[in-house]
Parts: C-alpha cells; structure tokens; sequence
C-alpha cells in the first residue's frame, strides 16, 4: 500500500520541533510526506529577537522571512508537499491580533476545516498528526488548527488514525528545568541592562491544563535517532524563531541524546491498535 503522512501545524517551524524527526524518518522510508501550515508567522520575532511590540518589527517581513526558513526546513525534512493556507498569525492568546478578521483565529472554522478536508480527500494520508484541544501550549493558532482537523475529519469519506504529538512528563520534567533556568539567566541579563519586562499575564484557573502527557498514556514512541541531525538542521533553518532556543544551546551530541524519540497520543484507531506502537504506521504495514 502506498503510504501518505500528513501534519497540521499552526506556524512555520512547529512542524520540526514537533515533527522534524519523524518527518525526516518517513521521506527516507520513501513515504509520501505532506505539510499543512495554517498561519504565516507574522508576529515571530523579528532577527534579533524583536518582539512584536517592540520597535523594528515588521510583520510582514518576518511572514516573508518565515516562508524562506519554512522553504528550507521541508527541504532538509524530505516533505513531500507543504500546503501553506496563509492565516494571518494570530499573536499570542488575549494580543489584539486575536480579532483581525484576517487571522486564524477569527477564520471561521467550516472555511479552513473545508480547505483541510480538500487536501486530506486528495492526498488520503492513512496517519495522521496535529496538536490536541490546548494545542499543546495555549497558543491560539495551535488550537485553532486542532478544531479545524478536528472539523476536517468529519468531513471526509474515510478514517485515518489521528494521532496528537506529545511530551511525557518525564521529559517534560527535564525541559521545564531547562527552560525555568534559561528564563531566570534571561531575566538577570535583562536586570543586568536595565530591561523591565512585563510579567507573563496570569492564566485563570479554568484556563490551566498540563503540556505534559502522562507517560502510560502515550500510545506511539517513534524512534527518529538516525534524524537527529535533520531535525537539528530543520530548527536551525527557522534561524529567526529558533536561533537562541535551548535546542539551539544544546550541542549536536546534546540533542542527538536528548531528542531521539518523537511521542504521539492516538486518538482515532480504525486499525483497532492496543497498546504502545513504534511505527506511526502500525496497522498499515
Ligand atoms: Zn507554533
């Protein structure tokens, strides 16, 4: 059978960060490889780590930036095909940007979910992966591209098994301690030089949820150590996004050890899986 593989993401470099190792794994598995990225990427940074609202930064240029780096990222990954529906980024949850009409997260959800549904009915990938209902972090766009999935497989003719990318606490217990220790350096430097910066808005109780899956509940650990170094390459292409990440920090052997294995959450099983898988396509092969 030929196989297809598609992912919904929200931005220009989600799909490496999440995905750039499985991505990589498959095109060298010779199957067909599809990208689905939602938004444009307008309110990145800017080069140099400006800020939205910051002086400098001009949406449309980091948009046009974005696509070069999204150009180079599906290259190093083998995508087969990258559909890009040119959302307007949607800034981050409670930014002014959230209501331009012309954002994603204002879009309609039947107008993008038809435009997914047309794809996934021409292309008729068997696997599929996008984030799940808090788009793994908040982020508007990553939620909306979850409800547009989610609205696109009820509109099509078949059922693939839909899979959410995912990050078991155990791991996630080692990046939190990365990331909790890079802002407090961040936040000394910026003391250091004077930088106010306002405190992070504070997420009602209602609102909260884990980014973290779990370990007994993730259901395929992928192992994509022999694309550590695309994955790698990936990320560094999205130089303006990525380029002083932790990822980044981290020397190649670093992230070689560190970023090995991908972890998904099966969430539509027609091929009637039990139990963890190590092939994305199990059922299929
Ligand atoms: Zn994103």
């Amino acid at each position: 059978m030929a196989l297809t593989f598609l992912a919904v993401h929200a931005h220009p470099d989600d799909e490496a960060s999440s995905t750039g190792g499985l991505y990589r794994v498959l095109a060298d598995q010779k199957v067909r490889t599809v990208l689905v990225t939602c938004t444009n990427g307008e309110f990145g940074d800017a080069p140099g780590g400006i800020k939205p609202d910051e002086d400098g930064h001009d949406a449309d240029d980091v948009a046009q930036l974005r696509e070069s780096e999204l150009d180079k990222a599906v290259e190093i990954l083998g995508i087969s095909r990258l559909v890009r529906l040119g959302y307007r980024d949607s800034g981050m949850m409670g930014w002014p940007q959230n209501n331009d009409p012309h954002s994603f997260w204002a879009t309609p959800i039947s107008d993008a979910a038809e435009r997914v549904a047309a794809i996934l009915m021409e292309e008729r990938p068997q696997v599929i992966v996008t984030y799940n209902e808090h788009g793994f972090y908040g982020h508007p766009d990553h939620i909306q591209a979850h409800r547009v999935t989610m609205s696109a497989l009820a509109l099509i003719d078949y059922e693939p098994t839909l899979y959410f990318n995912a990050i078991p606490n155990s791991i996630f217990a080692i990046m939190r301690e990365r990331w909790e220790r890079e802002e407090r350096e961040q936040a000394e430097a910026d003391a250091a030089k004077g930088i106010v910066r306002p405190p992070e808005p504070e997420v009602a109780q209602e609102d909260r949820f884990e980014m973290g899956t779990p370990d007994d509940d993730i259901s395929a650990a992928i192992d994509v150590s022999s694309a550590t170094d695309a994955k790698y390459d990936a990320l560094a292409a999205h130089h303006s996004q990525v380029g002083e990440s932790f990822w980044m920090k981290m020397s190649r052997d670093e992230f070689r050890r560190a970023m090995g294995t991908e972890y998904f959450v099966r969430v539509t099983n027609p091929e009637g899986l039990s139990g963890k898988v190590t092939d994305i396509f199990a059922g299929y092969r």
